[in-house]
């Protein structure tokens, strides 16, 4: 397929400058390939941060939203919606929850959740609902989910917050308890499973478990955010699977339609049928192309074990990279679940991400100091052999400079 691609040749361009871009320009991909405007090849260990799911052009999401797109793209949430309902279905049986909400976006989805908590409280006579959320934790960029962000950068100069969030550290239950005995308006606990933005952070399964017995007794919703760590990338369906808990609220975006804007807020367990009309909405959300795209993704990952694979090819990366960066100074630690994978160092490395590109590799840096991989989860095992082999040595020669 060769693209054609006239590059407009302007440094500057008209879009807001809320990123700060590399400078390349994709045009088409393939599987874990994508390819620049010059036709340059790359391994995609990022999938556009945990969202191509299935990698580039899989033939049957491409058929599926060609076929889609030649019946119907958008109808409303006036009417039912076959392939919302469908999609419902299915990631209820996959979850364990019972209903869901859908949105287009992380944020959205989180944005859902944090109202529900609220509506949650209001209903059980808490007048001012407040929901704890941990340091480090990333759920959006809109204002409650800025809110509810553990990162004061990007929160500076947005202020006043919304109100009606209580921060602990992530990992410490001890906290969580501290706050339940003072503060008579928690009605919710927020957390990622693995922290994605934050830098990979996961804690020892029994605190997952320790805050859902925590939200049982007192009646709290614990709601986890799974945008990213959702959707099959860490070998599970869900994170709070890999944890061993069933949440209350559980969010999704990123992988779900394996690179179409969908978000969903799913609820079950004492957040079932919080709802009613008009509580809720949005003009978009759940159409039949997005829906479309999002059943396919799973029925896709069913079909081809992506599950079995994202846990494999996963484990496999990390065992590589343990063995090239073994003894080398400045690794701090190489860490995740499936396909979410970080390697932190001792020193600020975002100067990776160029680099990497430069050697025809998309990685992340995120946090300052871990190197960050979300590769698609269709990454073979001959994928992961030529990431370490091409990432470790840009690790080495970055350490040792
Ligand atoms: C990316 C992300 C979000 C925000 O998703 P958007 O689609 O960018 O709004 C929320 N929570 C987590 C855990 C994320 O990784």
């Amino acid at each position: 397929m060769a693209a054609v691609f006239v590059f407009w040749g302007c440094l500057m361009s008209h879009v807001m400058n809320t990123y700060a871009r590399l400078p390349v320009t994709f045009s088409h991909g393939q599987g874990s390939r994508i390819f620049d405007c010059e036709g340059r090849e790359y391994l995609d260990a990022l999938s556009g941060i945990a969202v191509s799911t299935l990698g580039h052009a899989h033939p049957k999401l491409v058929a599926a939203i060609a076929a889609q797109a030649g019946r119907m793209l958008h109808t409303s949430n006036l009417y039912r919606i076959r392939e919302q309902e469908l999609l419902a279905d299915k990631l209820c049986e996959l979850s364990g929850m019972q209903e869901v909400f859908f949105g287009n976006s992380g944020a959205e989805a989180n944005e859902a959740a944090i109202k529900l908590a609220r509506f949650y409280g209001h209903k059980k006579g808490v007048e001012l609902p407040t929901v704890i959320v941990m340091e480090k934790a990333f759920h959006g960029r809109t204002m409650a989910t800025l809110s509810a962000t553990g990162n004061r950068k990007a929160q500076a100069g947005f202020e006043p917050l919304v109100s009606g969030f209580v921060r602990v550290p992530y990992g410490d239950l001890d906290a969580i308890k501290a706050v339940a005995e003072h503060n008579k308006n928690i009605v919710a606990v927020m957390l990622e499973i693995i922290q994605g933005e934050g830098g990979i952070h996961l804690v020892d399964s029994s605190f997952y478990r320790g805050v859902r017995e925590i939200c049982d007794s007192h009646e709290w919703l614990m709601i986890c955010d799974e945008v990213q760590c959702g959707m099959g990338r860490t070998g599970k369906w869900f994170g709070f699977q890999q944890a061993g808990v069933v949440p209350d609220v559980a969010t999704l975006a990123k992988g779900l339609g394996s690179g179409v804007p969908i978000g969903a807020c799913m609820a079950g367990g004492r957040a079932t049928g919080l709802f009613g009309p008009g509580n809720h909405g949005s003009t978009f959300g759940g159409n039949p192309l997005v829906s479309t795209a999002a059943l396919t993704t799973i029925q896709v990952i069913e079909e081809e074990g992506l599950l079995d694979n994202a846990a494999r090819v996963g484990a496999l990366i990390r065992q590589l990279f343990g063995e090239a960066l073994a003894g080398v100074k400045g690794v701090v630690e190489i860490r995740g679940h499936g396909l979410m994978i970080g390697i932190e160092l001792d020193r600020p490395c975002g100067e990776l991400v160029g680099k990497g590109l430069a050697a025809g590799l998309l990685i992340n840096v995120t946090a300052d100091t871990v190197v960050r991989f979300l590769p698609p989860l269709i990454f073979s095992e001959s994928d992961a052999r030529e990431l370490v082999e091409r990432v470790a040595p840009l690790i080495k020669e970055f350490l040792a400079a």
